[in-house]
């Protein structure tokens, strides 16, 4: 039988480390030995609360990666979540009814799904976190690391005894930073760099199933330093960008070819490359 839970599938990459997806989109839950701790609640659909409690029943802290639709539409469900201050007020426009309604056909939900309680949700209530702040779960440590790029308040969280970094939206082999709250491509280079320079093996990003190696750093890095918006493809301006947007990728590859091992592209306005 199909269930609100069902929607979600679990996957434990090892122990006390698990990835819930719904459709494209993934959110981490990590699991110390007091504390666990929730990166992203994704659209809101079904019943993501409990699939985290059929995982740990240990106090938990739910935490934005960022503020849009498809990262934290289900933070009522926890009562809220810590999110850097530069996205709140994007959180509270995406959490709104508008951009609910706009995305609905982006994910699965469930066959009861009910679609004005699921209008009526708001963000919750959402407490600042930023650089430096830690989570300790006992035995696995979180540190907020500012990711600014894709929004101004993008954050990471870098987890050093496991070696991971996770990254939300804020860089990946198809990064966006042609909405209005993108900032400019200099930020995101700056960001790239910053994570560089930390000691981790893999990311973990929010629509990548499988950790990204480090390495991948590189080609993003070769691509945005390198970027030539003229060479790029046009693209029709998505959600009303007023900017002209472009699709540019490293080596000239076609925007469509993910499967090359060296593949990156970055969506971008005109606006966020003069800047
Ligand atoms: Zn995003
Ligand atoms: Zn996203």
């Amino acid at each position: 039988m199909m269930t609100k839970e069902s929607i979600y599938n679990v996957r434990e990459l090892e122990p006390g480390l698990y990835r819930i997806g719904n459709s494209a989109v993934f959110m981490d839950l990590i699991v110390g030995s007091h504390h666990a701790l929730l990166f992203d609640t994704g659209y809101g659909y079904g019943d993501l609360k409990a699939v985290v409690r059929s995982i740990t029943d240990k106090p938990l802290y739910v935490v934005n990666s960022h503020g849009h639709v498809d990262h934290a539409c289900g933070n009522q469900a926890f009562g809220g979540a810590y999110i850097h201050p530069l996205d709140m007020e994007l959180c509270r426009e995406h959490n709104g009814p508008q951009m609910r309604r706009a995305e609905l056909d982006m994910a699965e939900v469930p066959p009861d799904f009910d679609l004005d309680a699921h209008l009526g949700l708001g963000p919750g209530e959402l407490k600042p976190v930023g650089e430096g702040d830690t989570f300790d779960l006992g035995g696995v440590t979180l540190q907020v690391i500012h990711l600014p790029g894709h929004t101004a308040g993008s954050i990471g969280l870098w987890c050093p005894e496991k070696k991971l970094l996770y990254v939300g939206d804020a860089m990946n082999c198809f990064v966006w930073l042609f909405l209005p709250e993108a900032r400019e491509l200099a930020t995101y280079i700056r960001t790239l760099h910053k994570a560089a320079r930390l000691p981790f093996t893999h990311m973990l990003q929010s629509h990548e199933p499988d950790p990204v190696p480090k390495r991948k750093l590189w080609d993003y890095l070769d691509l945005a330093e390198h970027l030539d918006f003229e060479a790029g493809t046009v693209v029709p301006a998505p959600f009303g960008v007023e900017s002209e947007v472009r699709i540019c990728t490293r080596g000239g590859l076609h925007y469509d070819d993910r499967s090359h091992p060296g593949f990156a592209a970055i969506m971008i306005s005109r606006e966020k490359v003069r800047k």
